[in-house]
């Protein structure tokens, strides 16, 4: 267990928070200013900065957005989150366009009990990417307290996610972190059983390692999306022109060997929706037709599960008391292609009592699509981050902070 913040005395403190606002900004052409067009990420720090501001701790936040490479670039400045802050908190936040240098430090110095802080995009600085120590010494200038609650950036060591807890004696995670270590590490260690897996997306290879972590600890494992076509192709089915990667057939044929050791159950789709060609710029599917068996006929490339593997999921999905669901169970994004993930939503909104952890762009996409997104437990901010630690890995952001 880490260290968080309700450990700590904070009152009176220069607290250094390591949010993620990595958001989307669009230009907006009438006030020639950039515009928050995403709050989500935002809105997530707000319990922890909530209690920050109550503890009476003197908060600076800092967070990358977008990939500058070392440079300042006004597309990618943090800057109109800091009224957004104040209208959300109602505390007076200041913005300074930088993260280290003498005005910053000015800045931190100024700070009143219960004010916010916000510094400029780290990545602005090329030191940061590199985990340079000059630049994390920097970072932690006059700082007490340094938190961690970036989860999404966790898997990244660089100077503010990892080298600047190196020169801050108190150290902690936030609200957001410790409720992703809850959810991703307390509950799918010792997961209620059965623990259903399901997992998609496109490739083998991006979840390879995912797979063969699960298969330790899952009950049931499903899998959709195009991976599902390279597994089959492993079993000797016939996949028609449906993605497969060809140079992974052996590691999935192994991956389906210690399913079979150990018992687990390991289901593939038993029919599936074909389509003749597809265009995903376009976003156009060409004369989509259901199969009724696993085998995909000549010509044409599967885009989804089929109506009884939705049936046969949802089964297992309804059975579990532990459920995870990564990727997509077909071509969501195309018109026409997406029954089988929103089936994944559906099912697991119909398991109200299981503990329910949603991961990944795409699912979290369709959950919230289908409205159901307060049907489940937890939904993951992370992306990489969430995958890696899926498979097992040492998150250097979260080994920055040390346990109790
Ligand atoms: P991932 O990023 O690995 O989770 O993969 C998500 C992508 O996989 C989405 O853009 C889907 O369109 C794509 N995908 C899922 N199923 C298929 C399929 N049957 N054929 C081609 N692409 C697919």
């Amino acid at each position: 267990m880490k260290i968080t913040i309700r450990d700590l005395s904070l009152k009176g403190k220069r607290v250094l928070v390591r949010v993620d606002y990595n958001v989307p900004l669009e230009l907006d052409k009438t006030t020639n200013s950039y515009v928050i067009t995403d709050q989500t990420r935002i809105l997530e720090t707000l319990e922890t900065l909530k209690y920050l501001i109550d503890q009476k701790a003197k908060i600076v936040l800092i967070s990358h957005l977008g990939r500058p490479k070392g440079k300042k670039n006004p597309k990618e400045s943090l800057a109109p989150i800091a009224p957004l802050l104040n209208r959300l908190l109602g505390v007076p936040v200041k913005f300074v366009g930088d993260c280290i240098g003498p005005e910053v430090d000015k800045a931190k110095e100024q700070l009143a009990e219960g004010e916010i802080l916000l510094l400029e995009n780290t990545r602005f600085h090329p030191e940061e990417e590199k985990n340079d120590p000059e630049f994390s010494k920097a970072l932690a200038s006059l700082i007490d307290v340094y938190v961690n609650d970036a989860f999404g950036s966790a898997h990244r060591a660089h100077s503010s996610t990892e080298g600047v807890s190196h020169f801050v004696k108190e150290k902690a995670i936030g609200f957001l972190m410790e409720k992703e270590l809850k959810y991703l590490g307390q509950e799918l260690e010792a997961p209620r059983r059965p623990f259903v897996v399901i997992l998609g997306g496109a490739k083998v290879s991006d979840k390879i390692e995912v797979i063969n972590r699960l298969l330790e600890k899952a009950d049931s494992l499903l899998i959709g999306g195009a991976m599902a076509y390279t597994f089959l192709l492993a079993l000797g089915h016939k996949v028609g022109n449906s993605l497969v990667e060809p140079d992974k057939i052996s590691v999935a044929t192994e991956a389906l060997a210690k399913a079979n050791e150990r018992n687990i159950k390991f289901l593939l789709p038993i029919d599936h929706l074909v389509t003749t060609s597809i265009d995903f710029e376009q976003k156009i599917a060409k004369s989509l037709e259901w199969t009724t068996g696993i085998d995909i006929p000549e010509g044409r490339l599967g885009v989804d599960i089929g109506l009884q593997t939705m049936q046969s999921y949802g089964q297992e999905i309804k059975g579990a008391k532990t459920i995870l669901w990564n990727g997509p169970m077909g071509v969501f994004e195309i018109p026409g292609c997406e029954k089988g993930t929103f089936s994944i939503a559906k099912s697991i909104s119909e398991n109200p009592s299981a503990i329910s952890i949603v991961a990944g762009g795409d699912s979290i996409k369709a959950l919230h699509q289908s409205g159901l997104s307060n049907k489940v437990s937890f939904i993951s901010t992370g992306g990489g981050a969430t995958l890696d630690f899926l498979k097992g890995k040492v998150l250097p952001g979260i080994a920055s902070i040390p346990d109790r």
